[in-house]
């Protein structure tokens, strides 16, 4: 019988087809440059991480033109010997993986950036690189080109103490690719975004980045725990550190090293209008990641509304074992064994963090509010006069003492009755003799202070030991009854009141019925309706915790909620808007005027209360002037 391979060998040709054939090394590297290069940016990730790997200390990196027409990486790392130059520009060919005579590689134990051994030749495929290195220890240096994916010989180089690469032209061999990039100042915007990234990543590494001459990044390498925190401080937006928290949550798993969650979130109040703020990382590497992302977005969702997005660098760490980041050729998305388990960990890490937080709202509240106050008089205040001394900042105790005041502070006090306290109120000693911001029995601090007085029925005035606080009474009671709902849900319900007598509310047919599909719901959140014909509800139970509601105003909006909300939440999802509703028609509401002592029990609550420095959208719900600061606006500091 005839050899059947030997007949295919000489298969007839077929019309309008051509035989595979393999394609040559350099248009192969091409083809997956595609995937690791995309853009200036790509081509630092992968050349700043390699530094990375080589355990750089300094990475310096300048680019020209948006880093298309030249971009040089430069580390002192371990560097590459001579006689291993060659290989290192050949695809898949890699220090960071060792072959094992049974099962290949490893390629689910991986702790080093790189492993796929494609970012040199794909960049020389699409560009001009020359890598110039010296090995530690060997004493010299050599040099190897790649232009457009054809290998120049290996040369001897000057001495340089780790690793140089120099990619010219970026996309030269690939014309088409360089259509798709965006201007120059957008690409250098990308790689500093990059650059940025792998700094926080790594702030015991000094980084130094220069674009057209210009130094757009100059960072010192950072020892032990204040790195981070500097290093961020360094990075960030002014304020990141001061406005967020910091996270330190660890989960450990059977088989597995334990996982840990750590970094900085930014307080609810910080929120920003988009993601771009979010650096997350898992293991060292800066990743784009949407099970992450969605993580972040749940331990916010209860303080933030559906816009807002909060700032956080979140660093994730797991057994290698436990992620694989060979997912795409960037790596910059990784999946995880056991999804669950992360989110887990970072929402409640989160949670745990801001509860901790408990009542803070951002410095930059305080900050903007500073910069809306302006001096009364600075319009017509002749600016600088000769001569004119400043106003003692206490009353001359002569002047006080014909004033009626016993010293400075009493000025304001003295005046609180025509500030909006209540005149019917009569329980009320007429000044409080406790010092500002205490218990007058135990001492104890209160950090939101004493209330003074109430201004425009809406905002109370405390005063605390070291400034002012002013609250949105409103915004503020309306985050302490979710976060009392919430409580009670979590612990047996929520207490409910017979109400002397039932209530009869009229919303009309359509309405009233789908208001009464939600019955069993409202029941559980402590409002109990029947039916009562002709569009009428009748409401018998309210919530216990709200006292003197508006009941006939609460059943209306709640109606007018689910008609809009349709039947896709229930009102458990929505029970932030819930509770908002019946916040609105409870005691505490804006325009209602409160006693001191009622004012007092709302700023004790808030202290006691987790998340309460914000509202159920993410406004702050008071703002605090430090003294410092009243004094900085009346020029005294
Ligand atoms: P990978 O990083 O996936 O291994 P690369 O193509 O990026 O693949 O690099 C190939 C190899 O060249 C690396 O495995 C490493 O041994 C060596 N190398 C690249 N850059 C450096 C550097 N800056 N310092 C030391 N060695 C380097
Ligand atoms: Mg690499």
């Amino acid at each position: 019988m005839a050899d059947p391979i030997a007949r295919l060998d000489k298969s007839p040709p077929i019309a309008g087809r051509r035989a595979i054939r393999r394609l040559p090394e350099a248009a192969v590297n091409r083809i997956a440059a595609g995937e690791v290069v995309e853009r200036p940016a790509s081509v630092v990730k992968e050349l700043a991480e390699n530094a990375l790997d080589a355990g750089a200390r300094r990475i310096e990196i300048h680019a020209e033109r948006g880093g298309i027409a030249r971009l040089v990486v430069t580390d002192d790392g371990h560097g590459i010997p001579g006689d291993e130059l060659a290989v290192a520009v050949e695809r898949h060919a890699t220090s960071k993986l060792v072959p094992d005579p049974q099962d290949g590689v490893d390629l689910l134990n991986i702790h080093t950036l790189g492993f796929r051994g494609e970012a040199l030749p794909s960049i020389g495929a699409v560009a001009r690189l020359t890598l110039t290195s010296e090995a530690s220890g060997a004493g010299s240096a050599f040099r190897i080109t790649v232009a457009g994916g054809s290998v120049g010989p290996v040369e001897p180089a000057p001495r340089i103490g780790g690793t140089r690469v120099e990619v010219c032209d970026l996309f030269f061999a690939t014309p088409a690719r360089l259509k798709f990039l965006k201007s120059e100042r957008a690409e250098a915007m990308g790689l500093t975004d990059t650059v940025k990234r792998l700094a926080m990543a790594h702030p015991d590494v000094a980084f130094r980045l220069v674009h057209d001459g210009r130094t757009l990044l100059d960072l010192s390498a950072g020892e032990g725990e204040e790195a981070l925190p500097r290093r961020l401080d360094e990075l960030l937006a002014r304020g990141f550190i001061e406005n967020s928290v910091q996270v330190r949550a660890e989960r450990t798993m059977e088989g597995f090293l334990p996982l840990k969650l750590t970094g900085y979130a930014g307080l609810p109040t910080h929120a920003r209008g988009s993601s771009t703020h979010q650096y997350l990382f898992v293991n060292g590497r800066p990743v784009r990641d949407r099970l992450l992302q969605g993580a972040l977005r749940g331990a916010y969702a209860d303080f933030l509304a559906r816009d807002r997005h909060p700032e956080a660098v979140l660093f994730l760490e797991a057994d290698p074992v436990f992620v694989d980041v060979n997912v795409h050729p960037a790596k910059t998305e990784v999946r995880f064994r056991d999804a669950g388990i992360v989110r887990g960990l970072i929402v409640s890490g989160l949670r745990h963090a801001l509860g901790e937080a408990g009542h803070r709202a951002s410095t930059s509240v305080a900050e903007f509010a500073l910069g809306r106050f302006r001096a009364g008089g600075e319009a017509v205040r002749p600016a600088g006069l000769p001569g004119l001394t400043r106003a003692p900042y206490l009353p001359h105790p002569a002047e006080a003492a014909r004033a009626g005041l016993e010293d400075g502070r009493g000025g304001f006090e003295a005046r609180r009755p025509s500030l909006g306290a209540p005149a019917n109120d009569t329980e009320e000693p007429a000044i409080p003799p406790a010092p500002a911001g205490t218990d007058e029995d135990t001492g104890e601090i209160y950090p939101l202070g004493r209330a003074r007085a109430q201004l425009h029925a809406t905002y109370i005035v405390a005063e605390t030991e070291t400034g002012f606080v002013l609250v949105d009474q409103h915004a503020a009671h309306e985050r302490l009854v979710y976060e009392r709902m919430k409580a009670a849900l979590a612990s047996g319900g929520i207490a409910r009141q017979a109400l002397l007598m039932p209530e009869v509310v009229d919303l009309g047919e359509g309405e009233a019925r789908a208001l009464l599909r939600h019955a069993d719901e409202l029941a559980d959140l402590g409002l109990v309706i029947e039916p009562f014909g002709g569009g009428t509800v009748l409401v018998r139970e309210v919530p216990a915790m709200l006292p003197r509601l508006d009941v006939a105003g609460l059943v209306r909006d709640l109606s007018d909620e689910v008609s809009e909300g349709g039947e896709a939440l229930s009102l458990r999802e929505r029970l932030g808007e819930v509770a908002g509703t019946m916040a609105c028609h409870s005691s505490v509401r804006a325009g209602r005027v409160l006693s001191l002592a009622e004012m007092d029990a709302l700023l004790r609550e808030m202290e006691r209360t987790p998340h309460s420095g914000q509202c159920n959208h993410g406004r702050p719900t008071y703002v605090e002037l430090a003294r410092a600061d009243i004094e900085r606006l009346f020029g005294r500091r």
